[in-house]
């Protein structure tokens, strides 16, 4: 059973509406081997958002959002992205059979540009779209009224924007608490603070039905260079845009509030905090997923281990807890900065004198 129509009576979701999957969800909780211990946390896991069929959480917020495309016959699917809401939206459209355009942030990487045009998407790129605050909600009016004249919405993975779909991804909170085992502390990387919201929202629904003993708290994580909540949640202010985006995290590059003030209030409310960190240590921190843990994230999915290793350092984590980092996209999508080492041998002999001297 899809992880939508698991929890169908903790999400609000017309009863007759049909549910498009393509498999999402139920994605693998690990115990940390290595990074854990290093750290000194007894009880480390990773939530790997990577293993959804897009290779990123996007796709149980594209499920419902489709879903609701559908039932409401929308002509178009009509969405800004960064790259893996695209490609999301871009999968279930082809399964929901409506053609889909996609709004990009500027600099969006090949990775995800390659996925959603080999599912079919219209790609437009646009300029300073997604960088410069100004013309990133110029651009997002714009889409609006394109929007109204098709008589559909923008899908923005977002509640501000779409509150239907977005419930899609509280469904996290949902597998992490149905194992029995509910988490202390979850570190969530976040650009505009959807995902951080949905994840707060779905341990707050959860706990309400089931009465739970304890509430998880929701850390919010974000690159200095896109400081949009996270320090506001530390010094109890209000979201705020930043005027230049000047992370280099593609997925987290989002200038504009978006959810911001939810998640300040809600991660609050939760006990969470907020964490900065640099592009550096969030790249160092996706190759020690991949050398140590066999985990191949993106560079925006190895932000919350870097919170994680703040929080630490800040001493706000007590070494006990059961603590979850969420791995939020694949290392697929984004190799633009890797650059492989590799022998180029000519003759198959000499390959054989290099592997004997190991
Ligand atoms: C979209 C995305 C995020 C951030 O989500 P927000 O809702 O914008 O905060 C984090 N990681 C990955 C891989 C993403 O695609």
């Amino acid at each position: 059973m899809s992880t939508l129509q698991k929890y169908r009576t903790l999400l609000e979701i017309p009863d007759e509406m049909q549910l498009l999957t393509l498999g999402e969800g139920h994605t693998p909780l690990v115990r940390s081997r290595s990074i854990g211990p290093d750290l000194g946390l007894k009880n480390l896991f990773f939530k790997l958002e990577t293993l959804n069929p897009t290779g990123s959480y996007k796709d149980r917020f594209a499920a419902l959002a489709l879903s609701g495309l559908l039932a409401d016959r929308a002509p178009i699917c009509l969405a800004t992205s960064s790259g893996n809401t695209g490609a999301a939206l871009a999968a279930y459209s082809t399964i929901a059979n409506i053609p889909c355009h996609i709004a990009l942030i500027d600099g969006t990487p090949m990775g995800k540009l390659t996925q959603m045009y080999a599912h079919g998407a219209h790609l437009w790129m646009l300029k300073d779209f997604g960088k410069d605050v100004k013309k990133t909600d110029e651009i997002f009016e714009g889409l609006k009224g394109i929007a109204r004249e098709y008589n559909t919405g923008i899908q923005v993975s977002a509640f501000s924007t779409q509150p239907f779909a977005m419930q899609g991804v509280q469904t996290i909170s949902y597998e992490l608490c149905d194992r029995g085992n509910q988490p202390q502390d979850v570190f969530v990387p976040a650009g505009g603070g959807g995902l951080t919201l949905a994840i707060a929202r779905g341990f707050q629904k959860w706990s309400l039905a089931h009465k739970a003993l304890h509430t998880t708290r929701v850390h919010c994580v974000q690159p200095e260079g896109n400081d949009t909540m996270a320090s506001a949640i530390r010094n109890g202010k209000r979201a705020a845009p930043v005027d230049k985006s000047t992370t280099t995290i593609s997925g987290l590059q989002v200038p504009s509030i978006l959810d911001g003030n939810d998640v300040v209030r809600e991660v609050t409310e939760t006990g969470g905090n907020g964490y900065l960190v640099t592009d550096q240590r969030i790249m160092e921190w996706q190759e020690s997923l991949a050398r140590k843990e066999g985990i191949y994230a993106e560079p925006a999915g190895a932000v919350s281990v870097a919170g994680l290793e703040r929080a630490l350092q800040q001493g706000e984590i007590n070494v006990n807890d059961n603590v979850v980092c969420i791995i939020t996209g694949h290392g697929f999508k984004n190799t633009s900065a890797a650059k492989p080492e590799v022998v180029h041998i000519n003759e198959f002999k000499e390959l054989k004198k290099l592997l004997n001297k190991l």
